[in-house]
């Protein structure tokens, strides 16, 4: 920006550099300096940049209808929804058009099915410390991290916080009120950690004991990233509600909630909606996202290049001692260090490799789903260079 004033809100700590053009793995900056993308816009291009299967799909529908009101039916939601339905444990889509939004319409559901299809006074739902949900008010209150809630006060109501991976005492956190347990397979924002089968087991347990709801949130692990097509699959489990976003429609904004069918009848016309959500032009973009990463078998390709890339990063970075953790699935890695990163994620870059952070301290990867081992290899090079100057 220069001298020049910004019109924008200063929302971000922007990287210093402007990219202007992407295509695969690769982006290129103003300068038309080139970069091995392992961010992927925070896992929202698991397809690569531009890529061609989608772009046909959209223009095709560009050509025939971009946008017409959820007053009308609109036969690409049924199609994205039988999709995801038929892939998933779940029956039942809403969609809408961030990673928010899909979780403020499970929370309302949570909610209103107990409150309006059971009759049941409660609405108290159970996140964890470490977590993220999101920026709005329902979402920010949902995350268990305080420094998204500075300033915002008054909260909603309803949210109780409990350590994640921790099974001792989390029975104590239900009360009369609980209706829900929300909570991230992988804590992605929160530094990549990934959840305990055992912690996971016991979630389910409480669930079914105390009737309460399981709400997962995959928009960061979902669409096949974490080496299945969604990260609950790890654990043989099967929420009642599953919430997306991110890679859902390879960078054409749009969010889901799924749900199971008993909770269909608490959605009625006019108690949930949203006049972007699902799009022709949005959905069709999912739908051609959704069909490339079954009909391809990338989450399988997921897991597969991941195993190589941690195998890769833990021999280079092997005897490093500001290398304390490598940790992940599938294509979400992070790199865990003795203190903070900013610095040498900032030398990363001018070395022409995009990664980001995940709290003070964790280096995260998260490079698309069709990331070559070429490419891995040279990304791995690049940060155990960094990292061994450190
Ligand atoms: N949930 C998780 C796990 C996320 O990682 C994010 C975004 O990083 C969100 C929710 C919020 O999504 P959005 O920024 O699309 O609202």
């Amino acid at each position: 920006m220069g001298e020049q004033q910004s019109a924008l809100f200063p929302t971000y700590a922007r990287y210093p550099i402007t990219i202007v053009k992407g295509e695969g793995s690769r982006l290129w900056d103003d300068n038309g300096k080139e970069y091995l993308d392992f961010m992927s816009g925070l896992a929202v291009t698991s397809l690569g940049h531009a890529p061609k299967a989608i772009k046909e799909k959209l223009i095709e529908q560009l050509d025939q209808l971009w946008h017409v009101s959820n007053l009308f039916h609109i036969p690409n939601q049924e199609k994205l929804a039988a999709l995801l339905t038929a892939n998933s444990c779940l029956d039942r889509a809403f969609f809408c058009s961030t990673g928010a939004e899909a979780n403020e319409a499970a929370i309302k559901i949570a909610r209103r099915y107990n409150q309006k299809v059971l009759g049941r006074d409660r609405h108290e739902i159970i996140t964890f410390h470490q977590s993220f949900h999101g920026r709005t008010l329902a979402t920010l209150t949902a995350t268990g991290q305080d420094k998204v809630k500075e300033g915002f006060l008054p909260l909603p109501q309803g949210f109780v916080y409990a350590p994640y991976n921790v099974i001792e005492g989390l029975e104590s956190y239900i009360g009369d009120k609980t209706c829900a347990i929300m909570l991230e397979m992988i804590q992605a924002e929160g530094g990549v950690i990934t959840a305990d089968p055992a912690f996971v087991q016991e979630v389910v347990r409480l669930c079914q004991k105390y009737d309460l709801l399981l709400i997962v949130d995959e928009i960061q692990t979902g669409m096949g990233r974490t080496g299945k097509l969604f990260a609950y699959e790890h654990y043989g489990i099967e929420p009642d509600i599953i919430t997306l976003a991110k890679a859902l429609g390879s960078g054409f904004p749009i969010g889901a909630m799924l749900g199971k069918e008993k909770l269909a009848e608490a959605f009625s016309a006019g108690s949930h909606g949203s006049t972007f959500g699902g799009t022709p032009i949005a959905t069709a973009t999912a739908i051609a996202t959704v069909e490339t990463i079954v009909g391809e078998k990338l989450s399988e390709r997921a897991a597969e290049k991941g195993e190589y890339l941690f195998a890769k990063l833990t021999e280079a970075l092997k005897g490093n001692d500001f290398v304390k953790e490598i940790r992940g699935k599938g294509l979400i890695v992070g790199i865990l260090c003795a203190g903070p990163v900013a610095e040498q994620i900032a030398d990363i870059h001018r070395n022409g490799l995009l990664v980001v952070s995940a709290g003070p301290d964790v280096i995260r990867l998260l490079p698309n789903l069709l990331v070559s081992e070429d490419e891995i290899d040279r990304a791995v090079e690049t940060i155990s260079r960094v990292l061994a100057a450190k």
